[in-house]
């Protein structure tokens, strides 16, 4: 097969680095650290789950999977799968959802209650939680919970092409019991007519597409349509519009990462969802799909290591979508 071409960013005359060499050597760097952050204890299944893990999956253009440290792991992917039902919502309402959804970074925590106040209802984009819950509405309506669970789930197995993706009940389970904020979200939305279905319901959803378990390899296969204009690029089979995967990307980007977004836009420079079980998925557009995981966060709710990882990742490989 032909060399690849170096990234756009790198300049030419210098060696492309080896990505299965700067993937090994990062999981070493990360392993090593004794800087972790701290797990996410405001959900009590989360709290039990070790920091001493470190996972990085990449996935390259010709679909070749680069894993090492924790990668195979399962964990909780949480706000992770709220790029996922964003895409889904998208395909089954199209621009509409932008009627009860908006698309600019927040600013604000990621569970924040003020700014709904002021904005009627309306959430400020689809990853902070209230925005989230109103696209998990979305996907519900016309459905039974079941059905708009099942949907989610599948949607995930398709795209990582791995029928064994579960959802983890225990944690779905404990966050149902202590997530009164996220009831009151919900709650305050409905009183604006911004959801359409029960609250029960549609935060039963929510929790559960939360609780869906998967490891870095899962998530970095999932994710690589985002990399490829909306293609999976081993099937050649279209996900979604290169315009909507590009507009997906462009949310991560600017909304990703709770109010830690620009210092990650700032460091990384590539589209990412992160959640607080300490995932992170990221996007170099023409390049790759990655994911990373360490359970212990930030005070924004992101992985400490996992956005350190992901620095590096996008350092030594010239992937930053702003240059080298
Ligand atoms: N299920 C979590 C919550 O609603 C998601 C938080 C996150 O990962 O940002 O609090």
């Amino acid at each position: 097969m032909a060399p690849r071409p170096p990234a756009a960013s790198m300049p030419i005359g210098i060696a492309v680095p080896n990505l299965a060499e700067v993937v090994a050597e990062i999981a070493e760097e990360m392993r090593v650290r004794a800087d972790r952050g701290e797990v996410a204890t405001y959900i009590p299944e989360l709290a039990r789950v070790s920091a001493d893990q470190f996972g990085i999956a990449v996935i390259d253009n010709d679909g070749k999977a680069h894993v090492a440290g924790d990668g195979d792991v399962p964990f909780s992917i949480q706000s992770i799968s709220k790029v996922f039902t964003l895409t889904l919502a998208l395909g089954k309402a199209g621009n509409r959802l932008w009627k009860r959804v908006g698309r600019e970074p927040s600013g604000s925590p990621f569970n924040s209650i003020v700014q709904l106040e002021r904005e009627h209802g309306i959430p400020r984009n689809p990853f902070i939680n209230a925005g989230a819950i109103a696209v998990s509405d979305l996907i519900l309506s016309g459905h039974q919970p079941r059905e708009a669970l099942g949907a989610i789930l599948r949607f995930m197995q398709f795209l990582a092409d791995d029928a064994t993706i579960t959802i983890d009940n225990a944690v779905a389970a404990s966050e149902q019991r202590t997530g009164f904020r996220n009831a009151a979200l919900a709650n305050y939305m409905r009183s604006f007519g911004v959801l359409d279905n029960p609250v029960d319901l549609t935060l039963g959803v929510y929790f559960h597409h939360c609780a869906i378990a998967m490891s870095c390899r899962q998530l970095a296969m999932a994710g690589r349509f985002l990399a490829h204009n909306g293609i999976n690029p081993t099937t050649g089979l279209s996900v979604v519009t290169p315009e909507r995967a590009r507009r997906i990307n462009a949310i991560m980007l600017t909304c990703g990462h709770y109010d830690g977004s620009g210092e990650f836009a700032f460091r990384v420079g590539l589209p990412g969802k992160s959640g607080v079980g300490g995932g992170i998925i990221a996007i170099a557009p023409g390049q790759a799909s990655i994911a990373v995981w360490s359970p212990g966060l930030d005070p924004s709710g992101n992985s400490h290591l996992g956005q350190l990882a992901l620095e590096a990742l996008s350092k030594r490989m010239g992937w930053s979508i702003f240059g080298a």
